[in-house]
């Protein structure tokens, strides 16, 4: 990672690295919770890929102090597709894909053993919720590409994905895009309606461990 990036007293993203501005939430956040002060270098991007160095005076006015940099895109897009879980692990889940460099995050909609439903009115307000979460999380983590987390898909409509099952094989470079189940796992049907099962381990993982673990292993297969 640059070191410039690393080194931050904070990494925000604005609408245009161009001419950078905070929204009021992020200006609150740097100045008030972070307490930057206008000698600390902070990093600001689009979330596709471009980023500068900036400072920011108590007024939360931001003076730019580096070119624009651009980062390619990683080498091939990860995606994890989960399904919803109880409580806050659906925020916890979204928050760890995207510190682990997940690009796209794709709720499920139920499958046949889901116990947790989420009504469309619930559903669209909890995607908000997790797209902030995952805002947070890609900033706390110096990413300079988002995360799309999408609106909730059918299992059947995730084009190309790998069906998480301990009956699965091991993952390798090959496997991109990640389907976990419900605590009650997936049917037969419904693993072999995808393009294949993948193995995480000899142990059963809960639902958010096995799509950190998915996420882990994916992503360590691109970075070598
Ligand atoms: N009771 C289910 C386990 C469900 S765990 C069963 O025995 O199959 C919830 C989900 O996590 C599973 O649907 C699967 O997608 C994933 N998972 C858990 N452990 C896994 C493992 N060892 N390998 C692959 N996927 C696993």
């Amino acid at each position: 990672m640059n070191s410039a990036l690393r080194n931050s007293a904070a990494h925000v993203f604005v609408d245009s690295v161009d001419a950078p501005a905070l929204g009021d939430v992020d200006a609150h956040h740097l100045l008030r919770v972070l307490r930057v002060k206008p000698c600390d270098v902070v990093t600001v991007s689009d979330g596709v890929g471009s980023w500068r160095t900036c400072v920011v005076d108590g007024d939360a006015k931001v003076e730019v102090t580096s070119d624009v940099m651009v980062e390619p895109p990683p080498k091939w897009k990860l995606t994890i597709a989960f399904s919803v879980v109880k409580g806050d692990r659906p925020e916890w889940t979204v928050q760890k894909l995207t510190e682990i460099g997940i690009d796209e995050i794709i709720v499920l909609a139920p499958t046949t053993r889901s116990v947790v439903r989420w009504d469309a009115g619930r559903a669209n307000k909890n995607i908000e919720r997790l797209r902030v979460v995952a805002r947070e999380a890609a900033m706390q983590s110096r990413r300079v590409w988002l995360p799309n987390v999408r609106d909730l898909i059918d299992l059947a409509q995730v084009t190309g994905a790998y069906i998480a099952d301990p009956s699965g094989v091991p993952i390798d470079a090959s496997h991109r895009t990640i389907a976990i189940g419900p605590e009650g796992g997936f049917t037969n049907d419904e693993i072999s309606g995808g393009n294949g099962a993948v193995s995480l381990g000899e142990t059963i993982l809960r639902a958010e461990t096995a799509a950190i673990s998915a996420a882990v292993l994916m992503s360590s297969c691109r970075t070598k």
